[in-house]
């Protein structure tokens, strides 16, 4: 039995843990798949307060070793449902074990959408990637695609831009949603194309993909771009309908919390991208992190 059960060590959830042990709490955090979430896969962090550059890796790292330094313990397994008992909440995984706690943060994170096209699964690892810092390398020196024009995207190409022979933007508008600053950072780059207003209709390959069929939604013409890698940015989604029974969802699926991170069950919490929010960033995620241990902390007591 743990004061505090986390379910994902992202950002969100791990800085939930520093707080909840640092006021005497005992944390037990699930983790379906590698601590750090989504950051773990920016190359390069510029705008989190008090650190000029850092790599989202680095950075992940040693918020983990922050957590798991003041006594944080982490079961690799996925949350699939929680059993509400009153003062005990019951978390169940798909490897069948059940832990309890007082109380639970569901820091779920989101993951990775999908263009929805073709092939696209079954391409992926074989051309497709939701990973430019991931898979990247693989990559040198060939012509390769980014599809998206949020943050993600944008530095996704800036990244690629180092090492790959051509980088080509695939956004469906003319304007990004992600920053004027890495915008400009990118329009520097003599290998990076901009292709606008377009979306990929169409995977092409045999075994693995060698080009990406795209239509410009202004003169309905489409064509072919000859790519090895087409790195998929498109923005996340989230993955909370296992919760529903504990937590309110809004339309999309976030769970539809207010800042006070609480949900509509006592003891159930909530922290980061999994939560209902307008900014979605690093800094917003640990400061979630923050108030629903607090919350938690206060709730237990
Ligand atoms: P995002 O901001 O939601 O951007 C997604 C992009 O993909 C948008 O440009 C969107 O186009 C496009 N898109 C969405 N669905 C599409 C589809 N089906 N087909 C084609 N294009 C599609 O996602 P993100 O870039 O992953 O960023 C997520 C959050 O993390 C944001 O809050 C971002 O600021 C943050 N982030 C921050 C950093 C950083 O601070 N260093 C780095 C990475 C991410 P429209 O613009 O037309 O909607």
């Amino acid at each position: 039995m743990k004061d505090i059960i986390i379910i994902g060590a992202g950002p969100a959830g791990l800085t939930a843990a520093i707080y909840a042990l640092r006021a005497g709490k005992s944390v037990l955090i699930l983790e379906a798949q590698s601590y750090g979430g989504q950051i773990i896969n920016t190359p390069d962090i510029e705008n989190y307060p008090g650190l000029k550059s850092v790599s989202g890796f680095d950075y992940a790292t040693t918020l983990y070793e922050q957590a798991t330094g003041f006594g944080a313990e982490i079961e690799y397994t996925s949350a699939v449902s929680i059993e509400d008992k009153g003062e005990i909440k019951t978390v169940h995984t798909d490897s069948g074990e059940s832990f309890d706690a007082r109380a639970v943060i569901l820091a779920t994170g989101a993951k990775n959408k999908h263009i929805g096209i073709d092939r696209e699964e079954e391409l992926t690892g074989r051309g497709i990637s939701y990973c430019a810092t991931c898979d990247g390398a693989f990559f040198k020196g060939k012509d390769v695609a980014v599809c998206g024009g949020g943050n993600t995207a944008l530095s996704d190409a800036l990244f690629l831009s180092a090492y790959c022979r051509t980088v080509y933007l695939i956004h469906r508008r003319d304007q990004f949603r992600g920053s004027d600053a890495d915008v400009k950072k990118i329009s520097d780059k003599e290998n990076v194309k901009f292709v606008l207003n377009s979306t990929v209709e169409k995977l092409n390959g045999e075994q693995t993909l060698s080009s990406v069929t795209v239509k410009d939604k202004i003169s309905g013409e489409t064509k072919d771009i000859e790519v090895s890698a087409l790195f998929v940015a498109i923005g996340q989604e989230p993955d909370n309908s296992s919760f529903e029974n504990v937590a309110e969802l809004d339309d999309k699926g976030y769970i539809d919390s207010p800042e006070s991170c609480t949900t509509k069950t006592a003891g159930v919490f909530t922290a980061g991208d999994c939560r209902k929010k307008e900014v979605r960033q690093l800094t917003t995620a640990v400061a979630d992190g923050a108030v629903a241990a607090l919350a938690a902390v206060s709730y237990i007591s």
